[in-house]
């Protein structure tokens, strides 16, 4: 498979490019030139397999020439190995509302960003490898993407791994599985400073060429196409394991559109889904868009559910070029608008054709917590304030009575136990390989919001482990 960049300005390149690749150079996002399709033969084939092997087969077409099947498959199996619930790690749980949750926390750090980046560090060993090259991942986390990333970078020969969270401003549990990490390629920084202040340093040392280019700087963020295409695979497993003859909609707690972006990946590849649901918090950017056509920037607002407190949602851009039916000029002079006015229009038409799949709910911190109560009370469980956004959404949806609603559970609920015990009254626990994690010791440097400062630092912590990059 070829990548092309949403904005039509950027070279092609193949998938082991769009692996290191992070924005395309003409500022858009890759996409594949094609979507592969899966027969219904093929669907019928999947529904054999295992976890791992169905991972294999729907990256396959993604990945190949650059990655083979057998490549993948070895890859996968090895990827979800340390999951704890075997031999899926994608379990669906049918709630008594007849809401179907399918269980995204079952990897290393409790999110469903596990899912896919337990695949895009294995994925970096084998095309470094291959080149003898080294690269220096360098990112900014709020919350569940550092840890997740972290995870999957550990230990792996190609690659040292610098992430800066901003210093007293993520929550404890989310700071010490990033900082709990002793692996000499792993490097924690806590800023001085907002998580903007964090994005800042990063976009400042991407944009200086000199050193992007000494220490082969490369990103994690969902704007990696690797990640999106490890998240479809999920979709497709949930839809093979109910039945593709089955009305189906997902709905998903969104912030940056990747994981429904991923969702609407595999209703191109023909999986048959008929509805998206699109749940945010108070932060409704997208609500207000698929109710108007109008994206527009808001302020921000703190939430219980602070993984989706975000502005922009990044990804939108690569469902953008498919509603503009892959015109990249007219993506290149939207996303160009957006930037100089905070807004852009799609009109009517592209409006009425967006919501034939997508509809979209918000949900306040309010009836977050009466979520979380409610379902607590009729099926014992106890879900994080995400997935509750998710469920408030499905539960409101006006949907037909023979749709099966699949709603995404994004993190498990001991990651935000004060949230979870202050609508429950109960304090959620942590499962049995992170039950010590609040006692573990912690390594982390700290630095002032200064790139100067983080690059010489950078800089230093690299020459003193003497690697060449
Ligand atoms: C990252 C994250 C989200 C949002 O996912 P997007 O792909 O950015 O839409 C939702 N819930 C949790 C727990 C997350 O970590």
């Amino acid at each position: 498979m070829n990548y092309i960049s949403t904005r039509g300005q950027a070279p092609v390149l193949a998938f082991d490019d769009v692996v290191l690749a992070g924005l395309a150079c003409d500022g858009g996002l890759y996409v594949p030139e094609i979507w592969p399709q899966l027969t219904a033969d093929a669907l019928r084939s999947l529904g054999r397999l295992s976890y791992p092997e169905l991972a294999a087969r729907v990256l396959a077409p993604f990945a190949e020439p650059a990655v083979s099947e057998a490549e993948l498959a070895l890859l996968c199996e090895d990827a979800y190995r340390g999951f704890d619930v075997r031999p899926n790690p994608a379990p669906l749980r049918r709630l008594s509302c007849g809401i179907h949750l399918m269980e995204l926390f079952h990897g290393p750090t409790l999110a469903f960003k596990d899912y896919a980046l337990q695949v895009l560090g294995r994925l970096f060993d084998l095309v470094l490898a291959r080149r003898s090259q080294r690269i220096t991942i360098l990112g900014a986390t709020s919350g569940d993407t550092g840890s997740a990333a972290i995870e999957a970078c550990r230990d792996r020969d190609s690659l040292d791994i610098f992430v800066l969270h901003p210093k007293g401003r993520v929550s404890e549990v989310q700071r010490r599985q990033m900082t709990t990490v002793f692996s000499d390629n792993v490097h924690n920084i806590a800023i001085d400073g907002t998580f903007d202040d964090c994005q800042d340093l990063v976009k400042a040392l991407f944009l200086d060429a000199p050193f992007r280019e000494r220490f082969h700087l490369a990103a994690v963020n969902s704007i990696n196409w690797a990640r999106i295409a490890a998240q479809i695979v999920y979709y497709v497993h949930a839809a093979v394991s109910l039945g593709t003859d089955l009305r189906l909609a997902f709905i998903v707690p969104t912030g940056n559109f990747g994981n429904v972006f991923a969702a609407y990946g595999a209703a191109q590849m023909g999986i048959p889904i008929e509805t998206l649901i699109v749940a945010s918090n108070r932060n409704d950017i997208l609500t207000r868009f698929f109710a108007s056509g109008r994206m527009e920037i808001g302020s921000i607002f703190s939430t219980l559910s602070p993984s989706m407190d975000i502005q922009v949602s990044s990804n939108f851009e690569r469902y953008l070029f498919e509603l503009y039916d892959r015109d990249a000029a007219a993506v290149a002079a939207t996303m160009e608008a957006f930037r100089d006015t905070g807004a852009f229009d799609v009109g009517p038409g592209r409006l009425s054709r967006a919501t034939r799949t997508f509809l979209a709910a918000r949900c306040d911190d309010e009836l977050t917590k009466q979520t979380i109560s409610t379902i607590y009370n009729e099926d014992g469980l106890l879900i994080d304030p995400h997935t509750a956004v998710g469920i408030a959404a499905a539960r409101s949806a006006d949907l037909p009575a023979d749709v099966n609603r699949v709603c995404i559970a994004t993190a498990h609920p001991a990651k935000f136990p004060d949230a979870v015990e202050a609508a429950t009254g109960v304090r959620p626990t942590l499962p049995p390989h992170l039950a010590t994690l609040m006692d573990r010791p912690e390594r982390y440097s700290s630095l002032p919001a200064d790139p100067a400062v983080l690059r010489r630092a950078i800089a230093a912590t690299l020459d003193a482990k003497g690697v060449t990059v």
